[in-house]
């Protein structure tokens, strides 16, 4: 039987490595994204290009919760909610405060993050505070208001965000992270603009490579702007000064600039894909294990639950799906495939 860290007690055998998941490439996995809907109220460029029309279904609180205890049971320690637009689900408070009540197998507290595009983040920080968030990241791609309209195609957008960002630094979340996804043609320019947001606004800014996980076909080789590209640009700025991953697994490459002053980080699976310490698997709104952003195939655990499945039928079908995560992506190799899903139907 699945013990859950609620059901574990202290007559129960340490934890033992064998009980924590690990891929067949001995990764540990430790960090779950649970897509609580793919509905968005934004339509980015990059993102939602075409119309592919698919809507996939949304599952209950309820249901979620049962599968994110299971892997909290098999040594999941951070779980990130992202969507679509999470904030569009009215639950997500009380989502929230359910999982902020949950242990880790170490009886921890869990890592709770959230990924939220910052539109209806004004009215919201304070209640995501109050159910037990810490901290939050913002997409956002521009600090150009006319720019910002232009790529997630609403107009005022980009004010939303701004006094959204500026709620959840009064509200306490702690850091508050944005991140932007460069594409040449598009936003490469904001790059300084973005630099000097990060000192004045005091927050974490972080550029994304662009990768193939867009609706249509919008990416290119070309279109990526590379991490030695964004390090030149910040350079001609003021000099970045490196720091410390936080973790082995953390995917951002972070600087200061030389008077300490602002935080960036760069992620960048295109030119410096970090494979090779990924802990992450994913659980889309509907319920599919997606073990890797570019994989072929979903793995239905939501098909589990629904045939009456118990949390062992979860916890093996987990440990199962898990092992057979990919080692890494393929993406500008002759073959690479896009993934079957884009990125608004898996989550961030
Ligand atoms: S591409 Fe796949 S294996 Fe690589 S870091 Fe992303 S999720 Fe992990």
């Amino acid at each position: 039987m699945v013990l859950t860290p609620a059901l574990r007690n202290e007559t129960d055998a340490a934890v033992r490595p064998s009980d924590r998941l690990t891929d067949r490439h001995g990764r540990r996995i430790t960090d779950l994204r649970i897509s609580i809907t793919d509905r968005c109220n934004y339509k980015c460029v990059y993102c939602r290009t075409g119309n592919d029309g698919a809507v996939y279904a949304e599952l209950s609180i309820a249901e979620y919760l049962r599968m994110a205890r299971v892997f909290i049971a098999l040594g999941i320690e951070k779980i990130r909610l992202t969507g679509g637009e999470p904030l569009l689900r009215r639950e997500l408070p009380q989502l929230l405060r359910e999982l902020s009540a949950l242990r880790t197998l170490d009886g921890e507290p869990l890592d709770l993050a959230l990924t939220t595009n910052g539109h209806l983040l004004e009215e919201m920080a304070e209640p995501l505070r109050a159910a037990g968030l810490s901290r939050i990241t913002v997409s956002m791609d521009a600090v150009d208001a006319d720019k910002f309209a232009r790529i997630t195609r609403v107009p005022g957008s980009y004010q939303r965000v701004l006094a959204g960002i500026r709620a959840a630094k009064r509200a306490g979340l702690d850091p508050v992270k944005v991140n932007c996804v460069l594409l040449r043609g598009f936003n490469e320019d904001q790059i300084v603009a973005f630099a000097k947001f990060s000192r004045e606004e005091g927050v974490i800014v972080r550029f994304i490579e662009f990768m193939p996980l867009e609706e249509d076909r919008l990416w290119t080789p070309e279109s990526v702007v590379s991490l030695r590209e964004i390090t030149t640009a910040l350079n001609s700025f003021k000099l970045l000064v490196p720091l410390a991953p936080n973790a082995a697994s953390e995917t951002a490459v972070r600087y200061t600039f030389d008077d300490g002053v602002g935080e960036i980080g760069i992620i960048a699976p295109v030119t410096q894909a970090f494979c090779g310490h990924c802990s992450r698997v994913r659980l889309t709104s509907d319920g599919k294990i997606r073990t890797c952003l570019f994989s072929q195939t979903d793995h239905d655990l939501y098909g589990v639950l629904q045939r009456g499945g118990s949390d062992d039928d979860l916890a093996a079908f987990i440990r199962r799906t898990v092992d057979q995560k990919e080692a890494r992506h393929h993406i500008g190799e002759p073959g690479f495939l896009k993934p079957s899903r884009s990125m608004v139907h898996i989550g961030g």
